[in-house]
């Protein structure tokens, strides 16, 4: 099991990552924005999920949610958006362009293992 992280927070990264490590996933990559995340991807593959932040500079989620699902050599790889009570709303968007599934910050580990199904 391979898990990247892309979210432009190092804290929020870290936190993910220690939650994920506890689960007993060691196997984690990390990106600060999009297209970072592209090239990581592309590196990495097989790459398993990808919990995925919405505001990010350089590239944001949105838009590389749009290009990996563009990808049928991506077709097997599960993206959870992790967003903000704000950006609620915009799931619906992002369940059309693809995503597997959305989790709300701030999130338990209990949550986050859920919403990655593990
Ligand atoms: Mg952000």
């Amino acid at each position: 099991m391979r898990i990247l992280l892309v979210d432009d927070s190092a804290t929020m990264r870290r936190i993910q990552k220690t939650q994920i490590s506890n689960l007993g996933i060691s196997d984690i990559l990390e990106a600060t924005d999009g297209e970072e995340a592209l090239i990581v991807l592309k590196e990495n593959m097989p790459i398993d999920i990808i919990l995925l932040d919405w505001n990010m500079p350089v590239m944001d989620g949105m838009t590389f949610l749009k290009k990996v699902r563009s990808v049928a050599a991506y077709n097997d790889v599960k993206v959870v958006m992790c967003t903000s009570e704000s950006e609620k709303s915009r799931v619906i968007e992002a369940m059309k362009e693809g995503v597997n599934n959305y989790i709300i910050k701030p999130f338990t580990p209990d949550s986050l293992k859920e919403k990655l199904g593990l």
